[in-house]
């Protein structure tokens, strides 16, 4: 049986990279229908992440003029891993397998070929893996490449140098609509719902046009969700940070009675005041990570929708 494939692809004030790269899509979209790789129901879905320039209006513009564009338009900016993770639930029921992907031409579309050609050979999931990051900034490559490591540190199952481009099949995306958490981090909740994977390498380039969502606050934030929403290890090594520091201060007590009885006290004021110095940045900073899972939870016990659906292009007529 020959798969029904839908791209699903996140904008977010894209108005000056869509009208090109909307191009691009349909034609590898094409020329994979042509060769029979993929069924001609196959689409190019796009999620409108709110956005405030013209971005809609350009999708409900392709989508008028060729039937394999749809959209949908989320009801306001809920970001980069909620607008991917609407669009693949949005498809879930109408296709086989999906393919989520930036709209900027960043990453080489010639990939979900060999991603197709993957799933065709038996594996449900199948990670788009960069081979080199030449184009990235120095910067962003050292800060990506760190972020991985210290995932891993952290007991994150991540796979290496891979974003958000990946092939996951429908039968995936339905035990993936199971894990309900509002603190979401796809790159590590797919592994975690497992299925047989595999990797396909493929060039980033430079973006097409525009610029990045991606701050160094935004990339913080997407880093600091990674890890607590993954792994409580942060939680553990604040414990046997508390169980050395014990041992020490239990030694140093000990040090100080037999120094004071000894009769050899000076006027201790400098070790005192590291001591409370060092305690307390301590304290602070453990505070801080409890203090970071307990506001994880408290989103998470809310419940809230993860993305509201406002509009959508195949339901235009209807309203
Ligand atoms: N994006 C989104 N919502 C946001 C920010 C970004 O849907 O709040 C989309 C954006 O349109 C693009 C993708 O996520 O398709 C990746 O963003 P970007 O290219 O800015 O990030 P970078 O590639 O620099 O990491
Ligand atoms: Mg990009």
């Amino acid at each position: 049986m020959i798969p029904i494939l839908y791209i699903v692809i996140p904008c977010y004030n894209e108005e000056e990279v869509l009208p090109v790269t909307s191009g691009m899509f349909l034609e590898e979209l094409e020329t994979l229908i042509e060769k029979g790789k993929i069924s001609g129901e196959s689409r190019i879905l796009f999620v409108d992440d709110g956005s405030k320039d013209k971005t809609w209006s350009i999708i409900g513009g392709l989508s008028e003029k060729d039937s394999h564009f749809v959209g949908i338009s989320l009801s306001r900016n809920r970001g980069h891993q909620n607008a991917v993770l609407a669009g693949l639930m949005d498809s879930m029921d109408k296709c086989d397998i999906t393919v989520s992907v930036d709209c900027d031409g960043q990453d080489d579309i010639t990939a979900i070929e060999k991603m197709v050609d993957e799933y065709i050979n038996g594996s449900q999931v199948v990670y788009g893996v960069r081979s080199r990051r030449d184009n990235d900034t120095f910067f962003k490559r050292f800060t990506a490449e760190s972020f991985y490591k210290l995932l891993g540190v952290m007991g994150a199952e991540v796979v290496y140098n891979h974003a958000d481009y990946r092939l996951i099949s429908a039968r995936v995306l339905k035990e993936l609509a199971e894990f309900g958490e509002v603190n979401l981090y796809l790159r590590g909740l797919i592994p975690l719902v497992g299925f047989k994977s595999s990797t396909v390498s493929y060039e980033r380039r430079e973006r097409i046009a525009g610029k990045s969502h991606y701050s160094l606050s935004k990339m913080a934030a997407l880093a600091l969700d990674g890890i607590t929403s993954l792994s409580v290890k942060p939680l553990r090594l604040i414990t046997s940070l508390g169980i050395i520091i014990s041992i020490i201060s239990f030694i140093g007590t000990i040090w100080a009675v037999a120094a004071h009885f000894s009769g050899a006290t000076v006027a201790g004021w400098a070790s005192l005041t590291c001591i409370v110095c060092f305690l307390g940045g301590i304290q602070l900073i453990s505070l801080g990570v409890i203090g970071e899972y307990i506001g994880k939870i408290y989103m998470e016990v809310k419940h809230r929708p993860r993305y509201i659906i406002a509009e959508r292009t195949d339901e235009k007529d209807s309203h």
